[in-house]
């Protein structure tokens, strides 16, 4: 999975996972050139662990499923020469050399033909650094200068971007993305016209669009992608450009990078400057889950209403965020927030501490109360207001001092 980049010009060799290394050689047995291929070669020349292994061979789908037939060969997506292979519960993609037809809706090519030629196939890719092959025989094949690019840190489109990204406008996206998870520039011609041809994202699917938003905003790049390519985002969610100015768009792009790559937390810290309507509406355009969504507007309530002040009164605070949302919420606004490793610290000790932040922790409950003689709402509502007291610290949690205060 790692790569030795080999010095003084030698070839370097990528390590391969077994699964991967065992579809190669069933392909190369069956007589069928095959090579990994995409971000697989990319992220192990980069020294990282490849998340998916991508094969690209001669052979048809057929041929594949024939020599793979020890294992399970799934058809995902036979229309474009694609199979998968499952070794074990590890999935190898596999697809076909392929060209592309012609592009009709700035995102799909009509048909594809499958080609014996490899660099047909690399030609058809979207970035030099994604457009390398690999095989251990052969070493890296690199018909567009990949690896410099890689080594120099920049993404470049294979071939004319205008006509990459007028092509299939998803690119536009992907290449933002990619600037801000692999902290790459991007190639002066490719940068403009990512500008140039920005609009043209309207014609790829909210599920694309939410996918590639997602990865770059975990990425390590992301605040100054997010912050040199603000128009592009504002046009793909007009909510953002209505709530912020660039002073505040900066400082929400400046909390996101103090964050750890989680997809809520960031999208939580992006969104700060909305109203809670229109982040929610933002998040249902974008068709995130039901659950991430309630996450997302849990934070910023959260975030919202703390503000630490007064001794007293903060630890009162997260006294009541830790009874309402728990621990891990809670440290979450706290880093939205951007609080001091102080107030974590008080907070794990409010928790640990076992400082009651609930009504099943306050020390008497309804039974005391009706044997007091409160009946029906009273008693809820008293034990609201105890607990209340308790939070503020005006009453301690403690049997006598609360039935007293009743
Ligand atoms: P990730 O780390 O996100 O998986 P990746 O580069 O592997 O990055 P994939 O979406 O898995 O991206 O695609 C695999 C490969 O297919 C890419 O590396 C690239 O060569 C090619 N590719 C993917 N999408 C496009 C596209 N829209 N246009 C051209 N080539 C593409
Ligand atoms: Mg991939």
């Amino acid at each position: 999975m790692r790569s030795s980049c080999a010095k003084g010009g030698e070839m370097p060799v990528i390590e391969l996972n077994f699964q991967a290394n065992t579809v190669l050689c069933l392909l190369e047995e069956a007589g069928f050139p095959a090579y990994l291929v995409g971000g697989c070669v990319r992220d192990a020349l980069l020294g990282e662990a490849p998340q998916d292994w991508d094969i690209a061979t001669g052979a048809t789908p057929e041929q594949v499923t024939q020599a793979c037939k020890t294992y399970r060969v799934i058809g995902t997506g036979l229309r474009h020469g694609t199979v998968t292979v499952l070794v074990g519960h590890c999935p190898v993609e596999v697809t076909t050399f392929r060209l592309d037809g012609v592009y009709a809706d700035h995102r799909r090519p009509q048909s594809v033909a499958f080609t014996k030629d490899l660099t047909a196939d690399l030609a058809r890719r979207d970035f030099t650094v994604n457009a390398m092959a690999y095989a251990p025989q052969t070493g890296i094949i690199d018909p567009f200068g990949g690896a410099a690019d890689l080594a120099a840190g920049l993404l470049r489109c294979v071939g004319e971007p205008a006509l990459r990204f007028s092509e299939d406008a998803l690119r536009i996206l992907r290449c933002l993305r990619f600037a801000g998870t692999l902290g790459f520039a991007i190639e002066a011609t490719t940068a403009a016209k990512v500008w140039e041809l920005h609009e043209s994202l309207r014609y790829v699917s909210v599920e694309r669009i939410a996918a590639e938003w997602r990865k770059l905003l975990c990425g390590r790049a992301a605040k100054k992608i997010l912050l040199e390519y603000r128009e592009v985002f504002f046009f793909l969610m007009p909510q953002l450009r209505a709530a912020y100015t660039p002073e505040r768009w900066e400082n929400a792009c400046a909390a996101l990078a103090r964050l750890e790559a989680q997809p809520v937390l960031r999208m939580a810290a992006l969104l700060q400057g909305l109203e809670n309507s229109d982040a929610k509406a933002l998040l249902n355009d974008l068709r995130q889950s039901k659950k991430e969504i309630t996450h997302v507007l849990q934070l910023l309530d959260h975030a919202r209403r703390f503000s630490s002040g007064d001794a007293h009164g903060t630890r009162a605070q997260l006294a009541r965020m830790l009874g309402e949302i728990g621990l891990e919420r809670s440290r979450e606004v706290l880093a939205l927030r951007g609080a001091p490793s102080s107030l974590f610290a008080q907070l794990l000790a409010c928790a640990g501490q076992g400082v009651c932040t609930s009504l099943a922790q306050l020390a008497v409950d309804g039974d005391d109360l009706t044997r007091l003689g409160l009946c029906g709402p009273a008693v809820g509502a008293t034990l609201r207001r105890l607990l209340e007291e308790v939070l503020e610290g005006v009453t301690p949690n403690e049997k006598e001092a609360l039935l007293e205060r009743v």
